[in-house]
């Protein structure tokens, strides 16, 4: 199995360590030749309009667009999960999204996260945050903070948080989504 990261901008090594973690290779993809030759891409944090710029700016966004379409497992991490639910962006997620929903760069935090499925908490990372405030009904919520702020869901083979689950130890997030790929 192979798992690209988009390697735009962000925390793209973090990313492919996690792989590895895991006993998965992580390939940076940066062309749609290289989004070709991959099982499932990985959209790293960072920021989704230099992300966006440099989509459009690389050629991109449309062999990305369909590669949503097609149902290539993909797993976005804040502003992944921006790209991921702006419908001007990937689409991929229909829903309501609220970027730098938590605050700025100094209301980052950490938190322990109920994540659907997992036995014990995640430690989630913010870092300029989104959240989604409002998901259609075919989209599975995984987890939320403050009763109402969305901030990790499932779609098909799409996987979102809101969160950087490669900054932290804990590689459930990750083998949640080769998982994915794998079924
Ligand atoms: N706030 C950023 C954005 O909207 C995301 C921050 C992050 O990825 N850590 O793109």
């Amino acid at each position: 199995m192979v798992i690209g990261v988009l390697d735009l901008q962000g925390a793209v090594d973090e990313h492919i360590q996690m792989l590895a973690q895991c006993g998965v290779t992580g390939k940076k993809v940066l062309s749609e030749e290289g989004l070709n030759q991959v099982d499932g891409l990985i959209i790293p944090g960072g920021e989704s309009t230099a992300i966006m710029n440099l989509l459009l700016k690389f050629d991109l966004l449309k062999p990305l667009q369909e590669k949503v379409a097609a149902g290539l497992p993909i797993f976005g991490t804040c502003a992944g999960l921006v790209l991921l639910s702006r419908s001007d962006a990937l689409a991929g997620i229909e829903g309501k999204v609220e970027r730098n929903g938590f605050g700025r760069q100094k209301d980052s935090f950490q938190a322990d996260i109920d994540v659907a499925g997992f036995d014990q908490p995640f430690p989630g990372i913010f870092i300029r945050a989104p959240y989604l405030k409002q998901v259609a009904d075919d989209v599975e919520v995984l987890a939320k903070i403050d009763d109402d702020r969305i901030i990790a869901v499932k779609h098909g083979k799409i996987l979102a948080t809101s969160f950087h689950p490669e900054l932290s130890d804990d590689t459930r997030m990750h083998q949640l989504f080769l998982d994915m790929v794998s079924a």
